[in-house]
């Protein structure tokens, strides 16, 4: 190795510090072993309707197919946690508590690296990626020897947790290497999989993404999201954190995030109602730019919709029973879902009413099975107070069912 790269080596991590990362670690361009394990847990269905993953599924294999003639990966975490404490409500994975999209911020505060590295090597070939570029960044993570795999999936680090984002920079000269984490730290600790409230792990370290609330919530854009899982989410609006949250070593993460992901109070006390009375412009100015964008308005009130009713927020039926004329059949959806929750005799007869309007095939079986449930919560009333069905009630469900 020469000087003048071991020089370059310890100018990156000096850098790499004051652009706000709070780990550096650089491995050499390989296939990593996550590569065969990415194969196999394709091949067993868990991307669920992730197809792109299955069809560039072979860039995985080397980070040459993002720049060819790849050296050396240099990787970079930014803690995102602020020590804000989480509020009761609808909820959000702590990652998008601040106003920015980190692979915005990421990229920013990598680019003065790629400067520093061209200054040494004014022909090098450099990359930043973020995410979105088919690279196995945690296996490289894990190479790099910033931490290893969780039981949870995640990249945990013995000083920092688990609260951090990644970034890489594939570079075409070559540097001193940092060894790979070979040990796990987990030893007998299970919280994380007991914790999970739909069961999205089907062996430690592999995670089902079609059974997790963070792709449900956040990847699954246009689709409802499965009846048999809209319970076990819970208040979860975007995202989720329980399988971090319960981790221990997590318990002593810095609270030294930078200022991009420092959360904004709003993201913590969230009124979900409130967001049913946006207009579509007003709902672009507040999250456009920020990772609550991703599921798009039709993605994200079909997730609130799911915690109201789960929460059963009585006081949010108003805001539901609107919803119900929402242009986006998945809001519509939802919110008939969620009203069948409330179980009032307004939102019943809204729903009767409204499927005598209802276009769309999805929505009219999300209105069926409300009205079924609220008609059968209603007639075991009626039968406690007065011993009897209500007609009434079975007259104009009838009526429902039949259009
Ligand atoms: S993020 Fe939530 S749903 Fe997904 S695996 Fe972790 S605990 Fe389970
Ligand atoms: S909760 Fe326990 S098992 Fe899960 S990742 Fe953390 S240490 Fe490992």
């Amino acid at each position: 190795m020469s000087s003048l790269s071991s020089s370059l080596d310890h100018q990156l991590r000096t850098l790499a510090v004051e652009q706000g990362f709070s780990q550096i670690g650089i491995a050499p361009a390989v296939t990593p072993t996550g590569f065969h394990r990415l194969l196999d847990w394709l091949s067993k269905g868990y991307a669920a309707d992730m197809q792109w993953m299955e069809r560039r599924s072979d860039a995985y294999r080397h980070p040459d197919s993002m720049l060819p003639t790849t050296r050396s990966v240099i990787m970079l975490a930014i803690n995102y946690h602020d020590g804000s404490v989480r509020q009761d409500g609808p909820k959000i994975a702590r990652y998008a508590w601040g106003n920015a999209d980190y692979h915005d911020v990421l990229k920013e505060r990598a680019k003065p690296l790629v400067s520093l590295i061209k200054q040494h090597h004014p022909g090098a070939k450099c990359r930043i990626v973020v995410d979105t570029a088919p690279l196995l960044e945690r296996d490289f993570g894990r190479l790099t020897g910033l931490g290893w795999f969780g039981k949870n999936t995640m990249l945990i680090s013995r000083k920092i947790g688990s609260w951090f984002v990644l970034a890489a920079i594939l570079t075409d000269i070559e540097l001193p290497y940092d060894a790979a984490e070979e040990s796990s730290y987990c030893g007998t600790c299970t919280r994380c999989l007991d914790a999970c409230p739909t069961n999205a792990f089907p062996e430690p370290g592999v995670l089902d993404a079609g059974r997790c609330i963070s792709y449900l919530t956040i990847e699954q854009r246009t689709e409802p999201i499965p009846e048999t899982l809209r319970a076990a989410i819970g208040d979860w609006m975007f995202g989720c954190d329980i399988c971090q949250d319960v981790c221990p070593w997590n318990r002593f993460s810095p609270h030294d995030t930078v200022e991009e992901f420092e959360a904004l109070p709003q993201r913590n006390t969230i009124d979900g109602p409130a967001l049913f009375r946006m207009s579509p412009d007003e709902f672009e100015q507040e999250f456009a730019g920020t990772p609550l964008s991703r599921p798009g308005r039709a993605g994200l009130l079909r997730n609130v919709a799911i915690v109201l009713g789960n929460r059963q927020v009585t006081n949010a039926e108003p805001e539901l029973i609107m919803a119900l004329s929402d242009p986006e059949a998945l809001v519509r959806g939802a919110a008939a879902w969620a009203l069948a929750k409330m179980g009032s005799t307004p939102a019943f007869l809204t729903l009767q009413q409204r499927l005598l309007d209802e276009t769309d095939d999805a929505v009219r079986m999300e209105l069926r099975s409300a009205i079924a449930i609220l008609s059968a919560k209603q007639q075991s009333n009626s039968s406690a107070t007065h011993g009897d069905g209500n007609r009434a009630t079975s007259d104009s469900n009838q009526k429902a069912e039949n259009s």
